[in-house]
């Protein structure tokens, strides 16, 4: 079984709550908010070298939280943080703990609870963070409100980390000035909590992509119970990406992961404000129409000839390889 059957198969279940199993955060009432609750862990030799930079894992091992509350349209409230540690090193809890907390700090994300617990040498150093937000009741969002006609969007580029995978494993050749741009994408993500936000009201459904962006679109359109029709040639890529050949660019930007980019849904007639809500943010983010929501069930990539794109690579599946 794959990643998602085996999720599928075992471990849903009817749920009371508004979300649950299937989307990026479960969604709580609570009085007058809903909260939402997501958790994310990151293992060293799966999710980060175990010689990365500290401070970077730090950063990415919240910021992948945060990147689902920004899904929800939560504002980021408190976390915990669940370590078992192969030894008690204190040069890397210092760095690990200063990127964590500086971007804590960012977005008013106060730690308040956890657990610590030695793994047994050599590990892996592993890393469970359950972030918790909060949004107004009637502003909640899940990827199950995308309708048929609505545009689909996404925030800044895609394919990015994908590519700074590739060239680390010496696939990809980069000037360095590109090297550096997209190992930074891909060890500091920029969770998109403002945009979530200022979304509310305006997005149908969000996702956020972390596993390529056809596989999150699947998620979403599959939730939805509506299809998508992507436009490959709106798709945007950096300057890094689009240097490469356009095999790779597909593979990276529509298959890739790692991007955290916010993956949404809204009518047509809320283009003028959803571009208003992105520019809005006091650091502005690109917002890109890439598509439309159909009611084919089906999620289709074209290019600029009309012919089907197709990715060599799958979506990212922990069990798939
Ligand atoms: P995301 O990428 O947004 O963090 P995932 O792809 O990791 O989401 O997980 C897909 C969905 O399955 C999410 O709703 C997640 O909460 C749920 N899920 C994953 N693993 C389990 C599990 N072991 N038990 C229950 N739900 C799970
Ligand atoms: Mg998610």
């Amino acid at each position: 079984v794959n990643e998602f059957e085996l999720i599928a198969r075992f471990f849903t279940r009817p749920s009371r709550e508004r979300a649950g199993v299937g989307d990026d955060c479960a969604l709580i009432d609570a009085g007058d908010a809903t909260l939402a609750i997501t958790t994310d862990m990151l293992l060293a030799g799966r999710h980060f070298l175990p010689e990365a930079d500290p401070a970077a894992v730090g950063h990415k091992a919240l910021a992948v939280n945060l990147s689902d509350l920004a899904a929800a349209g939560a504002r980021p409230r408190c976390f915990f943080l669940a370590l078992a540690l192969p030894a008690a090193d204190a040069a890397w809890l210092d760095a690990f703990s200063r990127g964590l907390l500086a971007l804590a700090d960012r977005f008013g994300c106060e730690l308040i609870g956890g657990d610590t617990t030695r793994a047994p040498p050599p590990g892996p150093l592993t890393i469970c963070i359950t972030a918790i937000g909060d949004v107004p009741r009637e502003a909640v969002r899940t990827r199950g409100g995308a309708l048929a006609g609505d545009d689909l969007w996404v925030s800044g580029e895609v394919g990015d980390a994908a590519l700074a995978l590739a060239a680390q494993a010496g696939e990809a050749a980069l000037p360095a000035a590109h090297l550096a741009a997209v190992r930074r994408r891909l060890d500091w993500p920029q969770p998109r909590v403002e945009l979530g936000v200022r979304l509310r009201g305006l997005a149908s459904a969000a996702i956020d992509v972390s596993d390529g962006l056809l596989g999150d679109v699947g998620h979403l359109v599959e939730r939805s119970g509506v299809g998508a029709l992507i436009d490959w040639d709106a798709v945007p890529r950096s300057p890094a990406l689009r240097t490469q050949p356009v095999g790779r660019q597909q593979d990276c930007a529509l298959a890739g992961g790692d991007d955290y980019e916010l993956a949404f849904t809204a009518p047509p007639a809320a283009r003028a404000a959803v571009l208003q809500a992105a520019a809005g943010c006091r650091k502005p983010v690109a917002v890109t129409r890439i598509g439309t929501m159909t009611t084919t069930r089906e999620l289709v990539v074209l290019d600029a000839s009309g012919a089907k794109v197709e990715t060599t690579r799958h979506p990212y599946d922990h069990f798939a390889r």
